[in-house]
């Protein structure tokens, strides 16, 4: 068999969306898979679209998703460049090729046309199956709007504008041949275009590739997917902290599947399974929760220490200022405490000011607290005893609760509650003791007799 080559050919027009990193991926895996290479093309011929930035956020997300290329941008294996606005020598000599082949001619208009052939053109495609298209009776008419009526038009349709830019369906077979692609796996919006590419295919004199569209990708009622829906970008991703590893699973899912009831799996895994059999033809259902599900899974998964450091990361890259600001031992030290309460690392931004900020009370917790008429008594007593701590520490501040409430007669969980309103403003969070010991004696201290004094004024 000769060497699989897949390539994911993005347009550069906005950011990288999850169609697109999912292509991407799902060409990666099928080159893992069969031990071939994985060619990235970057389709940036309509320059008036096309930004720098664009490119950027492509490379980004890919690098992100640890989608390495084996030919692409930055690793030209003599088949480059892989920027098709690099590439006009190349379209001009294969143009000219078809000219001569009489299989394309210029225009009344001064556009190059690509004359279809007269026979029908079969697309086998792996996944959507076999279908004989007659571009020439196809291509004929076209519904106008304006008329209401279906018109004649010339179903030999435009490579080249007459202004001398290439059109997507000729540059795209063009370098299919000669970066000697295999396999193309694309979005299943691409299907419709396939005869025409196949046509060109054949003209050129090139083996046709095999084609497999996959499903598309639809939001959970079923509506297709746009920009502004939750998880379109894979900037989100990045910004809030996903684990790359986490999403990368979840791409694979939308479209793929084990076919056993497995959803956590590690890349090798997924690598050694994919194949055209199991990938659906079903549309995928995005599903955020399941994405985030997928992702608290992972971080479970980490050790303290590399959550900590991730967590770190993370906050640094979101560039808030307070977050640098504190102790770095002390944020450490914190984190691990949060770390059982974390599903998604954005939560930490709920769980931060419950260390971090000495005042303020959620009303709804100060109010409970001070509707218990021996509570300011008991807290009083409770506060007395951790005033004298001397190591302050898990135990230590255990033996002093555990003082104050033989002083008081009362089981220690009678304070707790209100002890946990004036440790961190909040009736909800992270293990109290531990969160008590983090924040030091000092501070603790000074922030408990305030908000007492606050709720019993
Ligand atoms: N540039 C096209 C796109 O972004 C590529 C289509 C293809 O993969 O052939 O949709």
């Amino acid at each position: 068999m000769t060497q699989v080559r897949t390539r994911f050919a993005p347009s550069p027009t906005g950011y990288l969306h999850v169609g697109g990193a999912r292509t991407a991926l799902f060409n990666w895996l099928f080159a893992r898979h069969y031990g071939g290479e994985f060619v990235l093309r970057v389709e940036d011929t309509d320059a008036a679209r096309n930004t720098d930035e664009a490119v950027q956020a492509i490379f980004d997300g890919l690098r992100w998703l640890e989608l390495d290329w084996d030919a692409g941008p930055g690793k030209d294996d003599g088949r480059g460049p892989y920027f098709q606005s690099q590439r006009t020598d190349l379209y001009e000599r294969q143009l000219d090729l078809l000219m001569k082949a009489d299989r394309a001619y210029v225009d009344d208009g001064g556009a190059v046309r690509f004359r279809v052939p007269d026979e029908p053109v079969t697309v086998s495609d792996k996944i959507c199956g076999s279908r004989t298209v007659n571009l020439k009776e196809e291509g004929s008419t076209c519904y106008d709007p304006e008329t209401r009526q279906n018109v004649a038009v010339n179903p030999d349709f435009v490579i080249r504008r007459a202004d001398g830019s290439f059109l997507f369906h000729f540059v795209n077979v063009v370098d299919d041949i000669a970066m000697a692609i295999t396999h193309v796996i694309r979005g299943g919006d691409h299907l419709a275009n396939t005869p025409k590419h196949v046509a060109l295919f054949e003209a050129l004199g090139s083996p046709i590739p095999e084609f497999a569209h996959i499903p598309l990708i639809l939001n959970k009622n079923g509506s297709k997917m746009s920009k502004r829906d939750e998880g379109a970008s894979m900037d989100t991703y990045i910004r809030d902290g996903f684990l790359p590893s986490a999403v990368r699973n979840y791409l694979s899912l939308l479209g793929w599947s084990p076919k056993d009831d497995r959803e956590k799996m590690p890349i090798e895994d997924i690598i050694a399974l994919f194949d055209y059999d199991h990938l659906n033809h079903a549309n995928a259902k995005f599903d955020m929760e399941k994405c985030q599900w997928l992702n608290s899974q992972y971080l479970a998964d980490l050790d303290a220490g590399a959550f900590v450091k991730l967590a770190r990361d993370w906050m640094a890259s979101t560039g808030e200022q307070g977050w640098l600001q504190e102790n770095s031992a002390t944020v450490d030290a914190a984190l691990r405490v949060m770390r059982p309460k974390i599903k998604h690392l954005p939560e930490i931004r709920d769980h931060w000011p419950r260390f971090f900020v000495d005042d303020g009370i959620d009303l709804e917790a100060a109010a409970k607290v001070a509707a218990d008429p021996s509570a300011k008594l008991q807290l009083d007593v409770v506060l007395r005893h951790l005033a004298i701590v001397e190591h302050w520490n898990e135990d230590a501040i255990t033996e002093a609760l555990d003082a104050a409430a033989e002083e008081l007669g009362i089981k220690k969980g009678k304070f707790m509650f209100g002890l946990r309103v004036l440790a961190t403003g909040a009736a909800q969070g992270t293990d109290l003791l531990p969160t008590l010991a983090v924040v030091g004696s000092e501070r603790m201290l000074h922030r408990l007799g305030r908000r007492l004094a606050e709720i019993f004024p």
